[in-house]
């Protein structure tokens, strides 16, 4: 499980109630029984930009939030994966499609809705193999061409999107 946006009112060490105080910079959750400081970390997901000549996948969501409303297909890392291997994952369980030639994009820092905070690592990939299906939380898969894109779930997927196509 990924951290909740709901935070944890007890030092998650001995137990004991945090407190609030302002250290190194910023507000931060300090345990008084064992002083130490609890940072708090952003949750990274990976992001997709698959292309297949001048069709990108979008994927439906089936989840909140945002259900409904096509997006890049993205996805928490699992322990023990790194985040090209998340990548190549992801894409499959959500729309079977395999991805080859993926290449970082630059990452960008969000608010989440369900987490605090989110690092988003965008990844541009081009498609190998495969007929999009619909997996995992995603209700619908299929490519779309750049010139008639439906509007995106997310800002931050549109900001992606252009950002991969001016890479290439
Ligand atoms: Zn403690």
């Amino acid at each position: 499980m990924s951290p909740s946006k709901e935070e944890n009112p007890y030092c998650s060490r001995c137990g004991h109630p945090v407190e609030k105080r302002f250290l190194e910079g910023r507000e931060r959750r300090y345990c008084p029984q064992c002083t130490r400081i609890l940072y708090d970390n952003p949750v990274p997901v990976v992001t997709a930009v698959v292309l297949k000549g001048p069709q990108v996948l979008l994927v439906k969501r089936g989840i909140e939030p945002r259900r409904g409303w096509w997006s890049l297909p993205s996805g928490f890392i699992e322990v023990g994966e790194n985040a090209q291997e998340a990548l190549v994952r992801e894409i499959l369980e959500e729309t079977s499609v395999s991805i080859v030639k993926v290449r970082p994009l630059p990452s960008l820092s969000q608010e989440g809705v369900r987490y605090a905070s989110i690092l988003i690592l965008p990844f541009l990939a081009d498609y190998l193999s495969g007929t999009p299906l619909g997996g995992d939380d995603a209700a619908e898969a299929a490519f779309f061409p750049l010139s008639d894109l439906p509007e995106l779930a997310f800002p931050s997927h549109r900001l992606i999107l252009e950002s991969a196509l001016a890479s290439l």
